[in-house]
């Protein structure tokens, strides 16, 4: 016997079972981009590595140590991407598609960081992403933010909370970035590895530390909001301004700074309580210098991605992940000649209902075999030919969900009494 494969690490399957709620998840993020005006954009899931270095930063987790890449037989440095954002600023530039100045797009797919696999944290997993382009006013700020809460709303979760800060400009970053720098320099005995690294090459990522005995040090740190320059501290007022108009509950937290190095003014966070250590549903920010930092004019820009994983395990907890698909009806087949004729009606049934679900029973079997499948399936109606109905030219219909009595229908009138009683819509 051959050994079994099994699969990579921090990877996991989409199971038949769990299908539903994925479905339902993307049904959702369709309905509710189209009602934004937001285009669906898809993009690659490898890009060149320096495409990611150069975007996300070096002194970044993802960089860091999270990427897959590798060369491949042309030579070629290839990443497999670990967030969207990076390929969508390349492709609006490579497209050409800023030349009308404004854009606003999402799309949805899966991810790639080779971080440690524990409970909502994969090596492989999805996201869905939203990305505007061209707006320089709060106005975009606000509008993504209230997109990403609806989303959430449709999703049905409940428990979760809008963390929202601002980075302010790269020159007022640039002053805070001193000021951290020295104030952490002054704690550097107390400070982790990480922590040690990152004050050379990147302060403000010391805020984003997840160890507990640097919760002390970084919350005697020094406020960016304390500092911010006039523009971005107007552009954040009217940003909260909004949100409350909107009825959006938020929450401003100062130490809130984002994993990657792109970002500017606004960042903003989801958050729940119901995930235990992984609690972060939805993140993101604006980035105003990067689409001119990968080679394209300066154009504004602001995004976010969501953890499709962490949404379908509270859609899960919520009792939500259980919408299995179930086909309508089972067709029961026994006999040579029914097993031909079966096959032709299955196929006339699925022309004039194309939303009609049924599964034909397959590798034949007596009466009570395929009557057990029929249940097993989920099937609300059982449909029986044998040589005998075949004979009468008659099919037997029974439902096995509900008491009703068994009946037999012409074959010729047994689509329209499968139309109504399932209120099936016409093609
Ligand atoms: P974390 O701090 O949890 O590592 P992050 O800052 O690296 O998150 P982002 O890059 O902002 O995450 O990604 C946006 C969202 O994607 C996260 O809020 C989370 O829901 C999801 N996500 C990120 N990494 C993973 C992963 N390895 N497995 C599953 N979901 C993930
Ligand atoms: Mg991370």
């Amino acid at each position: 016997m051959g050994k079994i494969i099994e699969p990579l690490r921090g990877v996991h399957d989409v199971l038949p079972a769990q299908a539903a709620a994925w479905q339902h998840m993307e049904r959702i993020t369709r309905e509710v981009f189209a009602g934004y005006g937001y285009e669906e954009f898809r993009v690659p899931i490898i890009e060149q590595t320096q495409l990611f270095k150069r975007s996300i930063g070096d002194f970044t987790d993802i960089v860091e140590k999270e990427m897959f890449s590798f060369v491949d037989q042309g030579e070629d440095a290839i990443t497999l991407r670990p967030e969207a954002t990076a390929g969508i600023v390349r492709a609006v530039i490579s497209n050409g598609l800023l030349r009308e100045g404004r854009l606003r797009v999402w799309c949805m797919g899966p991810m790639f960081r080779r971080e440690r696999p524990q409970a909502g944290r994969f090596r492989q997993f999805h996201q869905i992403d939203a990305e505007a382009f061209g707006f320089e006013g709060p106005d975009i700020d606000a509008e993504i933010i209230l997109l990403s809460a609806r989303l959430l709303r449709r999703f049905g979760l409940t428990r979760i909370k809008l963390l929202v800060n601002s980075l302010g400009t790269p020159a007022a970053r640039a002053v805070y970035r001193d000021r951290l720098t020295a104030y952490f320099s002054a704690h550097q005995a107390a400070l982790d590895e990480d922590s040690r690294r990152r004050l050379l090459g990147n302060p403000l990522r010391i805020l984003d530390s997840k160890n507990p005995d640097m919760q002390r040090i970084i919350a005697g740190a020094p406020l960016l909001l304390e500092t911010l320059d006039a523009e971005s501290k107007a552009h954040f007022e009217t940003l909260c301004a909004q949100l409350c108009s909107a009825g959006i509950e938020y929450h401003v937290e100062p130490r809130l700074v984002r994993g990657l190095d792109y970002y500017t003014r606004t960042v903003f966070e989801w958050t729940t309580d119901a995930l235990g250590s992984q609690g972060a549903v939805c993140a993101g920010g604006r980035y105003d210098g990067l689409v001119g930092q990968l080679g394209g004019a300066a154009t504004p820009g602001i995004g976010w991605a969501m953890g499709q994983e962490r949404i379908v395990m509270l859609l899960e907890k919520q009792g939500l992940g259980a919408l299995r698909e179930r086909p309508q009806v089972y067709l029961v087949l026994v006999g040579e000649r029914a097993l031909l004729e079966g096959f032709k009606l299955a196929e006339q049934l699925r022309d004039a209902w194309p939303d009609l679900k049924l599964q034909v029973n397959l590798g034949g079997g007596s009466f009570k075999t395929q009557f057990k499948r029929a249940d097993k399936s989920g099937a609300q109606f059982a449909l029986v030919l044998g040589d005998d109905e075949l004979a009468r030219g008659v099919v037997a219909l029974k439902a096995l969900r509900q008491d009703l009595a068994q009946e037999e229908c012409p074959v010729t009138q047994i689509s329209e009494r499968l139309g109504s009683l399932l209120g099936l819509n016409r093609a």
